[in-house]
């Protein structure tokens, strides 16, 4: 077996430390307004990767010293059913972040549901309100992948101003915010998509390389910089033939043992971006009962 030239960025470990970091901040929290604050998370279907989300997403919420309130709908929940459910977690005020995993069903409408949400509520930043704030340099609710990015590559590279970043996937969750972020940063920013001709002549300039594409070991080495820093979002299932027939296991956009040869740092799959999603979650929970409480609180 190759061994690995790269650092791994062990977002496992880091995010750990982070949900350490917030549990005294809950308690300043709960010591202020009487009570833990708390999360909705409501799934609609039997999806197995989102059962397992939401499950993970009820464990790391209660350990860090908050609530977790779940709503597990049928699939042929209306539209209409999940709206009202929606509305009522608003109007609930010890309610203080709603979370609706995606994907929904075909037949709701996931833009619809997603606008019904409180925007000081929306602990996964995805409302248009959100959206805007983050794109004028407001921002207070921050879609939680590309926080969790951005916070593994400011504790990586330290100050990231000057260095050139590129981008591949432009999804309203994760690349066009995460664009954002990083111009925050004052990095350089590309974004690359399916439609963008000659990529690897782009991605060969980056010092920093986030791969959002949802395809497996899409990336090569003859992709990289030598010495870039990779942080690769994707999470793919695929079968494991050594575990034998209707085994899986998870690789990432990025094939690893391949580009971790040429790279400088980067991020495995599992364990490198997975875990700092829920840890943004908790943070932005947290940040949510916060403000609407005029509760103030210093986040990293
Ligand atoms: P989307 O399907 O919404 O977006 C994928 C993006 O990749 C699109 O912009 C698409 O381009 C682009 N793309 C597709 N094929 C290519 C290609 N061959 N070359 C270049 N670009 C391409 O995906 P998401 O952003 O929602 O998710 C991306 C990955 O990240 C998935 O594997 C998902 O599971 C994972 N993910 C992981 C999370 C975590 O917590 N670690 C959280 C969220 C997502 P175009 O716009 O032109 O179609």
């Amino acid at each position: 077996m190759k061994t690995t030239k790269a650092k791994i960025i062990d977002g496992k470990a880091f995010s750990h430390q982070l949900n350490q970091s917030l549990i005294p901040i809950v308690k300043k929290v709960i010591g202020e307004i009487g009570r833990p604050p708390a999360l909705a998370v409501i799934l609609v279907g039997e999806d197995s990767a989102s059962q397992i989300y939401v499950h993970n997403k009820a464990k790391r919420t209660q350990e860090a010293g908050m609530k977790s309130v779940e709503h597990r709908l049928s699939s042929e929940t209306s539209e209409k059913t999940l709206l009202d459910l929606v509305t009522a977690l608003n109007e609930d005020n010890e309610i203080d972040g709603i979370l609706v995993q995606l994907p929904l069903p075909k037949h709701i409408n996931e833009h619809s549901v997603i606008q019904a949400i409180n925007p000081e509520k929306d602990v996964d930043g995805f409302h248009i309100v959100n959206a805007g704030k983050l794109a004028t340099g407001r921002s207070e609710l921050v879609p939680c992948t590309p926080l969790g990015c951005l916070l593994l590559l400011r504790d990586t590279l330290g100050d990231l101003s000057g260095l050139h970043a590129v981008i591949i996937g432009r999804s309203n969750i994760v690349g066009k915010p995460l664009a954002q972020l990083l111009l925050a940063e004052n990095t350089t920013v590309t974004i690359v998509h399916s439609k963008t001709k000659n990529i690897s002549e782009i991605t060969t300039q980056a010092d920093i390389l986030i791969v959002a594409v949802g395809q497996s070991e899409l990336v090569k080495s003859d992709w990289i910089k030598p010495g870039a820093c990779i942080i690769d979002v994707g999470i793919n299932r695929i079968a494991d033939l050594e575990k034998g027939k209707g085994k899986y296991r998870l690789v990432g956009d990025v094939d690893f043992l391949e580009v971790a040869q040429k790279a400088q740092f980067i991020t495995p799959v599992p364990g490198g971006v997975g875990p700092m999603t829920i840890s943004c979650l908790l943070r932005n929970t947290v940040a949510a009962a916060a403000k609407r409480n005029g509760v103030e609180i210093k986040l990293k």
